[in-house]
């Protein structure tokens, strides 16, 4: 059986108090049989990835740890920046880029997501590009215009192969943080379009990635969401700050 993936953003909240006590709740409530099923990677802020590091070297489970952005530079005169390297160093395995609120609060363009796309591969973490719509754009028909423009830049200068053993998030900007979800319909038709956008443009590549859904996901509606065969992985923003909602979310999945 397909392991199941889930990433938990925590964005801009937590501190070393409630991380720690985060961390030891779900040391106290899981065991290697959830993390056998699922993949778990958790993007607390960057400052505390390497105490948590430290923390989940000593469970018995398995959690990774995911960056929620980086710098493309990867030394030098670039203050406040972190690189790829130096998030390595500290065992972490994911990096999220694209995100909406970073697209949007960072003034990100394309060509900067593709240049941190291209320091996360060569150094073998794994990169989770955010891609999605916004509602305006979604009412109007826009969606999968909006998506392939967000796929253009990498497929273009770096062939559908740059796409092996990465992940894509698709997360609509209206769902995030909102309540609303995409419908099973929707998540099933842009997935699909994702993934052979991707694939058709070069079919003698085999090509190995995964296409997770965000958006509003909670203990309520996650379990028909992971059952679904099209949607590989669920990005959790609100709704894994709550230990006792994340582990929830943890034991729905696993008993599918
Ligand atoms: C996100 O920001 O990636 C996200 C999915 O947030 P939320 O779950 O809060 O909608």
């Amino acid at each position: 059986m397909k392991k199941k993936n889930i990433i938990a953003n925590w964005k801009l909240n937590g501190n070393k108090h409630s991380i720690i006590s985060f961390l030891s709740q779900l040391n106290r409530h899981l065991t290697v049989k959830e993390s056998n099923i699922l993949d778990i990677s958790i993007a607390f802020p960057i400052v505390y990835l390497d105490m948590a590091h430290q923390i989940i070297s000593d469970f018995d489970f398995k959690i990774s740890l995911c960056a929620q952005n980086v710098n493309y530079n990867t030394v030098g005169a670039f203050t406040g920046e972190i690189s790829v390297y130096m998030l390595k160093d500290i065992g972490v395995k994911h990096v999220i880029i694209g995100h909406s609120e970073t697209r949007k609060n960072h003034k990100e363009t394309e060509k900067n997501i593709l240049k941190k796309f291209i320091e996360i591969k060569k150094s073998n973490l794994i990169p989770i590009l955010c891609i999605g719509e916004t509602l305006k754009q979604k009412e109007s028909g826009k969606t999968e215009l909006i998506i392939k423009k967000q796929l253009s830049t990498i497929l273009n200068s770096l062939g559908n192969e740059s796409f092996d053993n990465t992940i894509i998030a698709y997360e609509p900007i209206w769902s995030i943080g909102t309540g609303k979800n995409a419908s099973t319909s929707e998540i099933k038709k842009i997935n699909n379009f994702i993934r052979n956008h991707i694939t058709s443009f070069n079919e003698s590549n085999i090509i190995d990635f995964l296409i997770f859904y965000g958006g509003s996901v909670n203990e309520k509606n996650v379990e028909y969401l992971s059952k679904k065969k099209y949607i590989d992985g669920l990005l959790i923003g609100s709704s894994s700050l709550n230990s006792d909602e994340f582990i929830n979310i943890i034991k729905i999945i696993t008993n599918n």
